[in-house]
């Protein structure tokens, strides 16, 4: 079986050791047995939601996330259709602040998102939350560790899940103690580090979803 994994703007979008996460994934699917093919997605490519078993889409500074917020518009349906087929996606950081409603960067400027999750982000003032985080999820019972560094405050809309709730350090803001965001088979984190290198488990977790995708499709 061949895994083709899709990095949305991996040459833009890669920040704090981000590309570790792809890594991982190829490991841990050369594991099971699987062949691994890893494509870059970026400007002006189309996306074909049809070609992908598994996305991914890290962070990033606020330049590169300007551009990425203009070009990503005419990929928003094809993202939002593969997400709503239940496409497995992991997006950390500037990608999970993306897939929101907008993000308002540390100069206060506007950027939008494609609204493919419930939530939007803001900003604050000469400051970052930086630093080691540990969050659990207590519907899985898993615990992931990791360390953050973002400037942007997000929130989830009403009813929208979080990946975890935060155990030490900050996570999507000051306020409501809750980390990243979950979404039919999306997971969307402020972990760095990378998130999967150091929660392995998440990323036998993605595989795992990518594989179970992938045999539906066969049996059909
Ligand atoms: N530029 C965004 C922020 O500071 C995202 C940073 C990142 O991806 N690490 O919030």
């Amino acid at each position: 079986m061949k895994l083709k994994i899709g990095h949305l703007y991996g040459n833009l979008l890669n920040t704090y050791g981000d590309n570790g996460n792809l890594l991982m994934l190829q490991y841990i699917a050369r594991q099971k047995g699987l062949e691994v093919e890893t494509e870059i997605v970026s400007l002006n490519d189309s996306f074909n939601a049809s070609d992908y078993d598994l996305v991914f889409f890290g962070g990033g500074q606020d330049y590169e996330q300007l551009v990425v917020s203009h070009d990503i518009q005419n990929k928003a349906n094809a993202i939002k259709t593969y997400i709503e087929n239940d496409g497995v996606l992991l997006a950390i950081c500037g990608g999970f602040q993306l897939l929101g409603h907008y993000y308002i960067n540390s100069a206060g400027e506007r950027l939008e998102g494609i609204s493919a999750l419930d939530h939007y982000t803001l900003n604050q003032e000469n400051s970052r939350f930086t630093g080691d985080i540990t969050i659990y999820d207590e519907k899985t019972g898993d615990t992931y560790h990791g360390f953050e560094n973002h400037n942007g405050r997000t929130f989830l809309g009403e009813g929208a899940q979080p990946l975890g709730i935060v155990k030490k350090g900050t996570g999507n803001n000051e306020k409501d103690n809750t980390e990243g965001a979950r979404y039919k088979n999306v997971f969307c984190s402020y972990f760095h580090g990378p998130l999967l290198v150091r929660n392995q488990h998440l990323a036998e977790r993605l595989i795992e979803l990518a594989i179970k995708n992938k045999e539906k499709k066969a049996g059909e």
